[in-house]
């Protein structure tokens, strides 16, 4: 069986250690590949090359340093069908989304950034003309990015980009879960001569790989998307060694349905917010609440909807969801589901597992489930599940929703149904969340800042907030 390895100084790797970590593909439950189960001894030699090329790198003109992002966006696109494959049997989700979604916006992130950095500028502030100051914005040093299995090369390639073209070096570490596209992207960097040790890829585990990125002294800053309880113990190393942190953690969203919105549209939009990627979006509405007017109305198109979709074989164009990411968040989610019942909640739809002939006999598979008679502040309308699951509650008034919304220790997306343009701008500015979609959902503008209030996390990334993430402001003031 073929072993990944790291990506060290520009070359592929074996690890420290000499361990490996079984990958399995989700849908079929088969073990198809080994990574490095690496440890500080690799991230200190990744820390070492990082140092030794910084100079050399951070000082590059930045229209060169932005040519290489484009040329690594240009060879990802060049593979993407390599590249989809290799999301879908890792992370279990349908190529055609994979194809369509997760590697496009990889290309996207490396040119959007490539492009972005040479716009980047920094403000200058005339005191009273006695003083000119201005702000020079540099790079940080070498930057630690891990991150989740959900979308992976897309939130990977969303931190590494920004970082790169900042002027920075980075050492990442994809998700032990999904690490394929990852190791992808390490060919495709000697493919592109990226300069070694500009960016290093390590593989592994999240306690000890992961910490030892976050515990490294040479490294300035993580950024990190993942579980919340994740986040907080990176912030606990991180915080008293005053790293600079950027948390995308995780989220419980509302999906705020009014009796006025366009109903067709609203039910559409709805059924891809709660079951796209099997529900293991960040941003996808768990919950979602609706006017009592047209509670009935709705619950029974929804659910009548819900049914048609198609659970099986990532590889088939007509797969609507693919497998759970891995066994053990399989059972979580069933887990869950168990939890709602016992809460009083009624399944409407879906609840169990599904076993799908041929090769996908044995992978973990779970209907799409709606789930309604809950009360808003019970544990399964309070902690994140993660998965193919929605519970449906209905509301009086703007007033309740808004309480019920805000109820949760998340506070990441929103999305809000309404054709009462007033109402969506008020319920805009009081819902607690990062991000509010008003008769939409993940539209999104890569300019835009990302991230949560909350529990959900600290810090924005997106556009200019990343490459001021990324930099070091300092201060100069001239006296006239
Ligand atoms: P996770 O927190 O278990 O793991 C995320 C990454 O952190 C992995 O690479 C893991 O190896 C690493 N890690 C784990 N322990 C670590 C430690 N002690 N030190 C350093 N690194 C460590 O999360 P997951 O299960 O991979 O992803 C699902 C979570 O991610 C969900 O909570 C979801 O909401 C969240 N998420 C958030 C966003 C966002 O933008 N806010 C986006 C996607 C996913």
């Amino acid at each position: 069986m073929d072993k990944l390895k790291n990506y060290i100084n520009g070359i592929l790797t074996t690890p420290y250690s000499n361990n490996y970590i079984n990958v399995h593909d989700p849908s079929t439950s088969e073990v198809f590949t080994m990574i490095p189960d690496s440890n500080a001894e690799d991230v200190q030699l990744a820390v070492e090359s990082a140092e030794k090329v910084f100079p050399e790198w951070s000082e590059l003109p930045v229209e060169i340093r932005s040519g290489y992002l484009m040329k690594i966006a240009e060879l990802i696109k060049k593979n993407l069908d390599k590249f989809a494959h290799a999301e879908c049997m890792d992370n279990g989700k349908p190529l055609w989304l994979a194809k369509s979604v997760d590697i496009p916006r990889a290309v996207k992130n490396f040119e959007f950034f490539a492009s972005a950095v040479m716009q980047f500028s920094s403000e200058s502030h005339m005191s009273d003309n006695v003083a000119l100051n201005y702000t020079l914005r540099q790079p940080l040093g070498i930057i630690g990015a891990i991150s989740p299995w959900n979308l992976p090369l897309y939130l990977f390639t969303w931190k590494i980009a920004p970082a790169l073209a900042a002027g920075n070096c980075v050492i990442a570490k994809p998700s032990e879960i999904t690490p394929l596209t990852a190791f992808l992207l390490s060919e495709i960097c000697i493919e592109a001569n990226l300069p070694g040790g500009v960016l290093n890829i390590i593989h592994g585990y999240g306690h000890t790989a992961g910490s030892a990125i976050v515990s490294h002294p040479k490294i300035k800053a993580i950024t990190f998307t993942g579980g919340t309880k994740t986040g907080e113990t990176i912030a606990k190393i991180a915080a008293p060694m005053f790293k600079k942190l950027s948390l995308e953690l995780g989220g419980k969203n509302p999906n705020i349905i009014f009796a006025d919105c366009n109903f067709t549209e609203m039910l559409e939009t709805t059924v891809q917010s709660s079951f796209r990627n099997q529900g293991e979006i960040c941003l996808c509405g768990s919950r979602i609440f609706v006017e009592r007017k047209i509670y009935e109305k709705f619950k029974n198109d929804f659910v009548e909807r819900v049914k048609k979709l198609k659970v099986g074989d990532p590889l088939k164009d007509d797969t609507d969801l693919g497998a759970i990411v891995s066994k053990q968040h399989f059972e979580k989610i069933l887990y869950y589901i168990d939890l709602a019942e016992k809460e009083g909640g009624k399944i409407l739809c879906g609840g169990k597992q599904v076993k799908p002939e041929g090769r996908c006999k044995d992978g973990w598979f779970i209907e799409p489930t709606v789930i309604e008679g809950l009360p808003f502040d019970c544990r399964t309308n309070q902690e994140e599940i993660f998965g193919p699951v929605v519970t449906i509650t209905p509301f009086e008034t703007e007033e309740e929703v808004l309480m019920m919304a805000n109820s949760t220790e998340y506070g990441l997306a929103s999305i809000i149904w309404t054709e009462n343009l007033s109402r969506a701008h008020r319920l805009s500015s009081k819902i607690k969340t990062g991000i509010v979609w008003i008769n939409c959902w993940m539209h999104r503008d890569l300019r835009t800042p990302f991230g949560g209030m909350k529990n959900s996390g600290v810090g924005r990334e997106g556009g200019e907030e990343a490459l001021r993430f990324f930099t070091e402001a300092r201060n100069v003031c001239v006296k006239m």
